[in-house]
């Protein structure tokens, strides 16, 4: 079986866990600082937390900016749900905007003509015309590490007074017009989970240039305490969001090795374009102008519906290759319905996406002979008619 991600974990991760362990501080001692600041100097941001997941760093994100019941925040809907669960954790509503079909990221012309046309400016606030609501933000999603286009986003924000919150969580190291994302909006966040490009077991960061954003963040992540204040002395609402010691020190042995991590994963995708190229029934990741991806997945869209696809990945499990439709889009995602009573807006491209999309195995070490395996796998699969097909 030739699995659809896998850690890369070394002895050096191994002996800056025993370090750790030896030394006696698990937890808010200096292995933890030191991650933070080697990862707000990786991003090149003033600021950086850690936090116990990508989730919990988008969900501090979100309560830094103030962004509540009543608000309203554009994202897509063609990403992980933990991209508009931290809305819905704050009672605010996520408004899908539909994506570019090219890049599958959050497409600016679909958000400028929503703010346009279906919103009212009334001073420095813009209320969502349909629910009443006041957009308060844009988070877009660098979905499988492929950079949006900050530009154009930021102008808007900056246009329309919004908030941005960059959910970075699959794009560790991606650039946009040479710059890292992350730093675009006011904040960035990373996700450390095992089949991202760097790991930590379980594992956040949020980064941002703003010191007031960064403090506030910094005590909610740790239980409202200040720094300047006692143990149990709490000065606002908090979480225990931290991430412990030995979690950070695996971070920063992969934070020592991330040009390395990423320019495997490249090679990795390079072997799967050149393999693929002549597929006919395939279309495969794009660029865009300005970016610089950070490979996350392969991900590669099948010319069919979704019963092809889901075939393809059904036949091509049976044959050993690990594979993942990438995304389900979260609109459609049973439980949002009842919470967001206009997600079952129109979004076509999204929705098509969704429908024919699949990841292939895809890791830093995966050998030649691996990603040969799959592609002439994936070529017999779609060579052969199925079932279903025939029938359509
Ligand atoms: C991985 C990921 C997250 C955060 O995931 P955690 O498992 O909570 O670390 C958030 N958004 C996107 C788009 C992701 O891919």
């Amino acid at each position: 079986m030739i699995p659809l991600s896998k850690p890369d974990i070394q002895e050096g991760e191994v002996a800056r866990v025993c370090e750790v362990l030896r030394s006696g501080v698990l937890s808010l001692g200096a292995r933890l600082r030191e991650f933070e600041d080697k990862f707000a100097a990786y991003t090149g941001t003033r600021f950086a937390v850690a936090t116990s997941s990508g989730t919990a760093a988008l969900h501090l994100a979100v309560r830094a900016l103030h962004i509540g019941s009543g608000d309203e925040v554009i994202t897509t809907s063609f990403s992980f749900v933990a991209s508009t669960n931290c809305l819905l954790y704050e009672r605010a509503m996520p408004r899908f905007i539909d994506i570019d079909p090219e890049t599958l990221n959050l497409d600016p012309r679909a958000v400028r003509a929503f703010l346009e046309g279906k919103c009212t400016v009334a001073g420095r606030q813009v209320l969502d015309r349909q629910t009443g609501r006041r957009v308060k933000a844009i988070l877009p999603v660098h979905v499988f590490g492929l950079p949006c286009n900050m530009e154009a986003l930021s102008e808007i924000a900056t246009e329309f007074h919004l908030a941005l919150i960059e959910d970075a969580c699959e794009a560790i190291g991606a650039t946009y017009a040479g710059r890292k994302v992350g730093t675009f909006g006011d904040i960035g966040t990373f996700a450390f989970y095992p089949n991202k490009q760097m790991t930590t077991g379980e594992g956040g960061m949020i980064v941002t240039d703003n010191e007031r954003i960064a403090c506030l963040c910094r005590s909610m992540c740790n239980q409202g305490r200040d720094d300047t204040v006692g143990w149990l002395q709490h000065s606002r609402l908090g979480y225990n969001y931290r991430m412990s010691d030995v979690h950070a020190a695996i971070g920063l042995a992969q934070l020592e090795r991330i040009n390395d991590l990423l320019a495997a994963r490249e090679q990795v995708a390079q072997r799967y374009t050149e393999s693929l190229r002549e597929e006919r029934a395939l279309k495969l990741p794009v660029s865009a102008p300005q970016c610089r991806r950070s490979w996350f997945v392969y991900p590669v869209r099948v010319a069919g519906d979704k019963h092809f696809r889901d075939d393809v990945i059904t036949r091509l499990r049976a044959n050993g290759v690990g594979c993942q439709a990438y995304f389900p889009p979260i609109h459609r995602q049973s439980y949002i319905s009842e919470l967001v009573p206009q997600a079952t807006a129109d979004l076509p491209h999204t929705q098509r996406a969704a429908d024919t999309s699949l990841a292939l195995p895809f890791f830093s070490s995966m050998t030649e002979a691996q990603v040969q395996e799959v592609c002439e796998q994936l070529d017999r699969v779609l060579r052969q008619p199925t079932r279903i097909s025939l029938a359509a």
